[in-house]
């Protein structure tokens, strides 16, 4: 096993995720196997009981670990499936050295830092590393270990110190170490500041680990005589000083970083044994090929986000994400447009009427909707208005999670005329509780007791006209991550379903609605799960296809080509996307003829 630990200066927030996982999508290119490692150096055990105001949004795995969204990165620039373990935290590795002394396993001895934190980290990291994470389920060969934060906080001591320990048991060709500064470029000066990044790496070669490649994380590129510094003062050949200027997309750097040579370099340096022969073009060929797509949208879509944690982007990374891939395969640039939606309550309109037109105004010239997950009651009713704007409109919708079961409180209180339909998570007394508690998922503790992770939904019986099962490929069944408490109370189920609310998707008892599908609109779609999480830059999610295809009005058209991804050189070619978006108009209703019956889903 090959360890690539990857480390930050300065401060943090500067991309070292998408960096390391960038090596991590190189390498892969070159045919290698990876896997990925981040450390937390909170004392957290998990993600679980983040707000998203402070962290950005819980990621989940397919076991059910809550997680630190930076898994997201490696997942899908690796299209790999990690395992919650590859997610380590202070807490983790206390928690279980600790045990580990209450069972006596210490046999009298003082418990401390060094050696027994240190062994646990070492241990933890080379116990993770061998596990498979690909669809081929081999053994990795190479482990990336991205270490949070910068290497001068107090937290991180204790995994410097285990990874000094442990560069000198797996012998040099087996470990290195990159180190990602931002490279400051402050208006006064106008040139580019390198003290800080030097004086990041004389911390980490304090500490007794040295960089072999550094990464110079900019606005702007930085000039060649700037790279010099930096290698002179920090003892590293400047072929090894890097510089990842800011790029229009993520999804460009795997490129970019690969024209200085990192995999040959890697390669030699880690004695991995291959040799990347084929020019760049080759190997690198799907990110190039992705790049192109994004850079050549035929269209522009505007997506309004109407959730609660619009304040910090990072609360919906994972969705953002989707809509990027979404975009890709459907040919669009996505705008995406945030509404907070507090703000398009009623009572906002005298209390902030400026606030309030302008969610409003907002929502209404935004091609499609997404009504994201959450938790609790601030917003929702806000939230419930937007879907219902978007049924009577008919403009696409899309309802993740709470998203979903709040379209399922506003379908029961403005279609079904039950006027107090609501969730028991928002009004315990409701007389017509339309959202439930699952109980067994209710022990009083909050962190990891949630339905959680990768299960089971099946689409029922004839429904093979739905829209959200054709998007699937019309497979009968299909796997998903989930992340909820409470679900729709199936004792209304039949209600729904007369009046033309279908729920297509259920668990495998076929007592949990997992998918809804409304007649008669272009794209009303709910969805228990979260499919943001399993949205990969080259397998895009079904559920944001369809919304975007639908808000291009093109999701009959997207549909009639078997759901084809386009490549590069289709894209190139494709005269098609041109002349629908000149006919295109912002009606959305042309695509709305019901593709079933309502018996046939009933
Ligand atoms: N609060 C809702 C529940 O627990 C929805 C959760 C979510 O959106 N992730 O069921």
């Amino acid at each position: 096993m090959k360890y690539i630990l990857v480390t930050g200066g300065v401060i943090s927030g500067v991309g070292k995720g998408v960096i390391a996982s960038s090596i991590g999508a190189i390498l892969k290119c070159c045919g290698i196997e990876v896997t990925a490692i981040k450390i937390d150096p909170y004392l957290n055990i998990d993600a679980g009981t983040f707000s998203p105001y402070e962290h950005g949004e819980v990621y989940v795995l397919d076991d059910g670990g809550e997680v630190d969204l930076d898994l997201g990165n490696y997942e899908r620039f690796l299209n790999v499936t990690l395992h919650r373990e590859n997610n380590i935290t202070t807490g983790k590795i206390y928690q279980q050295v600790i045990d580990r002394e209450r069972h006596g396993d210490f046999m009298g001895k003082t418990v401390q830092v060094v050696p027994h934190i240190t062994d646990a980290i070492q241990e933890w990291v080379e116990r993770v590393a061998e596990k498979p994470v690909s669809d081929t389920g081999k053994t990795p060969e190479v482990c990336i270990i991205e270490l949070g934060g910068t290497v001068s906080d107090i937290e991180s001591v204790a995994f410097l110190e285990a990874f000094r320990q442990f560069q000198y048991r797996i012998k040099r060709e087996n470990f290195c170490v990159t180190h990602v500064s931002p490279v400051l470029q402050p208006k006064t000066t106008g040139d580019h500041k390198t003290k800080p990044t030097q004086a990041s790496i004389q911390e980490l070669r304090r500490l007794g680990l040295n960089p072999d490649i550094i990464i110079c994380r900019s606005e702007k590129p930085i000039r060649n005589s700037t790279k010099q510094k930096i290698s002179n003062f920090c003892n590293v050949a400047s072929a090894q000083v890097i510089c990842v200027p800011d790029l229009e997309s993520i999804y460009e750097v795997p490129v970019h970083m690969e024209k200085y040579g990192i995999a040959k370099y890697l390669i030699e340096r880690l004695e991995l044994g291959i040799f990347p022969l084929l020019p760049i073009e080759k190997y690198m060929k799907p990110w190039i090929d992705l790049g192109k797509i994004m850079t050549q949208p035929k269209y522009e879509t505007t997506v309004a986000i109407v959730g609660k944690y619009t304040k910090l982007e990072d609360a919906y990374t994972s969705i953002l994400k989707a809509l990027t891939h979404a975009g890709n395969e459907v040919g669009c640039r996505v705008n995406v447009k945030f509404i907070d939606s507090s703000n398009l309550e009623q009572h906002m309109r005298l209390m902030e009427p400026a606030m309030y037109h302008n969610a409003w105004y907002n929502l209404s010239i935004s091609d499609c909707v997404v009504v994201p997950g959450g938790f609790g009651i601030r917003g929702v009713s806000g939230k419930i208005d937007a879907c219902k704007w978007c049924r009577e409109s008919k403009t696409p919708f899309l309802g993740i999670c709470l998203g979903f079961q709040v379209a399922v409180i506003e379908f029961g209180r403005n279609v079904l005329g039950l006027t107090e339909a609501n969730s028991t998570e928002l009004c315990k007394t409701s007389n017509h509780p339309v959202i439930i508690e699952m109980s067994e998922h209710n022990n009083g503790q909050m962190g990891g007791t949630m339905r959680l992770g990768r299960r089971l939904t099946v689409f029922k019986d004839s429904t093979e006209g739905s829209k959200i099962r054709r998007l699937y490929g019309d497979k009968r069944n299909i796997y998903e991550r989930y992340r909820h408490r409470f679900e729709v109370n199936p004792d209304y189920v039949e209600e729904y379903e007369k009046n033309g609310m279908y729920f297509v998707g259920v668990d495998s008892d076929q007592k949990r609605m997992e998918i809804f599908e409304l007649e008669d609109h272009p794209y009303y779609i709910g969805v228990q799960y979260h499919p943001e999480y399993l949205s990969r830059p080259m397998n895009p999610s079904p559920p944001f296809v369809g919304l975007l295809s639908a808000a291009e009005n093109r999701l009959e058209s997207y549909l009639s080509q078997e759901c084809k991804v386009l490549s590069a050189e289709q894209l190139d070619s494709d005269e098609e996307y041109l002349d629908t978006k000149q006919t295109s108009s912002t009606n959305h209703c042309e695509d709305s003829s019901s593709a079933y019956s309502s018996s046939s889903l009933s």
